[in-house]
C-alpha cells in the first residue's frame, strides 16, 4: 500500500481521537505516528522498489517479521506511553498492507 494511504488513515486514527478526547496528544505522538511508516524503508532494498502484486509480509524484510512487530507494538501500547502511538502506527500500517494483500489476493 502507499505511504499517502498510510499518512492519510493515521491522520484519521489522530484526529479521532483528539475528536473524541480520548486521549490527550502530545506533538511527539504525531510524530511517532508517522514514523512508524518508516517500516517501508525496507521496500529499498527490494528490485523493483515498488511493486504493486508483491506480497510484502514475503517480500521485504521488515514486513516479514510482522509477529515481532506487533509484539513490540504491544509493549509499546501498554507499557512505555512515550513510544506508545509508534506502537499505534506500525499496527495501523500492518493492518492496512494486510487488507491489501486480501483485496488483491496476493
Ligand atoms: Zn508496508
Amino acid at each position: 500500500m502507499l505511504t499517502p494511504t498510510h499518512s492519510f488513515f493515521d491522520t484519521l486514527i489522530y484526529f479521532g481521537l483528539s475528536y473524541f478526547d480520548i486521549i490527550k496528544f502530545r506533538y511527539f505522538d504525531l510524530i511517532a505516528l508517522y514514523s512508524a511508516s518508516l517500516i517501508d524503508l525496507d521496500h529499498l532494498f527490494s528490485k523493483p522498489i515498488f511493486d504493486s502484486k508483491r506480497n510484502p509480509f514475503k517480500a521485504h524484510f521488515l514486513h516479514k517479521n510482522w509477529k515481532t512487530i506487533i509484539f513490540f507494538s504491544m509493549l509499546t501500547i501498554f507499557f512505555y506511553r512515550p513510544l506508545a502511538f509508534l506502537g499505534v502506527g506500525l499496527l495501523s500500517h500492518l493492518l492496512l498492507d494486510f487488507i491489501y494483500i486480501k483485496r488483491h489476493h496476493l
